[in-house]
């Protein structure tokens, strides 16, 4: 199983050094207790349903998928939230300490969680879904040098890569399900292999000199990758650190020397910095491609964010 190898970040959170926050923390976590089935855990119909905490909502879908009724699955990060730069609060203790599964992306998307479980004391296995995959070629990350872009789940075929190392560990937690796991593990590669293609077709049928577009973060080289775009450039270097009025510049120069024909900007970013750019090199803008986190529906699965997504992007590249 993958280890979370993640050096310590900054202490935010740390019940340990505080009497008053270990006190609040007891007391959220017997209500976290009481309220589990509300509609943040992921209600599951089995009263023995093993209680899955994932960081994000893409990654809490993709255990829903593999884990069925046997799971109640849950994110950290709410829908909408922006995980990069997501402060967990003492309630999200709680929540860790009393999980039997933590599932994180890793690759730098997730680190604040290794303070989390610590803090927490869980004895929960912690699942790293996006290091030493087999066949996968990484992309650099925008970060020091040796960093790596852990946006993977945006190319479909890694979200199947997913899924295969989810099912493994909902197997090992929870031995007596393990038949019913792999059996849905299956179906949904098949699903997603179906996505996949249906993915690969439509953006293939825009023509290739459209194809070079700007998204807002680095959200977007796994996509672009495997479905034949190319990107141009980013409107910002990381979440919570907006560009210089000099980068802006330069962005909106190589917008314009290389024909991009739209930019995508994400949900859970303010859309006026990528209108405003848009605007001022004249090109296209989407305010609300889905990247890291889920939305309302139809873009609340998976499945329905990738679908939402290319529709998205074939629309605004569209002559
Ligand atoms: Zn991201």
């Amino acid at each position: 199983m993958p280890i979370l190898r993640l050096p310590a970040t900054s202490l935010r959170l740390n019940i340990n050094r505080s009497p008053l926050l270990a006190v609040l923390a007891t007391v959220i976590l017997a209500t976290a207790c009481s309220a589990r089935g509300g509609t943040s855990s992921g209600a599951s119909a089995d009263p023995d349903a093993i209680d899955v905490v994932a960081t994000t909502s893409v990654l809490a879908d993709l255990v829903r998928q593999v884990g069925g009724s046997h799971v109640a699955a849950s994110s950290l990060v709410p829908p909408g939230g922006e995980v990069h730069t997501f402060d967990p609060t003492p309630a999200d203790i709680a929540r860790v300490a009393d999980a039997d599964l933590i599932v994180t992306n890793g690759l730098g998307l997730d680190d604040w969680v290794a303070n989390l479980a610590r803090d927490s004391g869980t004895r929960a296995p912690i699942l790293v879904l996006g290091e030493d995959l087999e066949g996968v070629t990484y992309f650099a990350g925008d970060g020091a040098e040796g960093t790596v872009n852990p946006h993977l789940w945006m190319d479909v075929r890694n979200a199947s890569r997913y899924a295969a190392r989810i099912g493994e560990d909902l197997a090992r937690v929870d031995p007596a399900h393990a038949d019913a796991y792999d059996a849905a593990t299956k179906a949904y590669a098949q699903r997603l292999a179906e996505l996949d293609s249906w993915a690969r077709e439509q953006i293939g049928a825009v023509p290739e000199a459209r194809r070079k577009v700007v998204s807002f973060h680095d959200a977007l080289p796994y996509l672009a990758d495997a479905y034949g775009l190319e990107i141009v450039g980013t409107v910002i270097d990381a979440p919570g650190q907006d560009p210089s009025a000099g980068e802006v510049a330069d962005l909106i120069e190589a917008i314009r020397a290389t024909g991009a024909s739209a930019l995508f900007g994400e949900a859970q970013f303010n859309p006026d910095l990528a209108r405003t750019i848009a605007d001022e090199a004249g090109i296209t803008v989407v305010t609300d491609v889905y990247t890291d986190s889920l939305g309302d529906p139809p873009a609340d699965s998976y499945e329905g964010l990738i679908r939402w997504d290319v529709d998205k992007v074939v629309e605004a590249l569209q002559p």
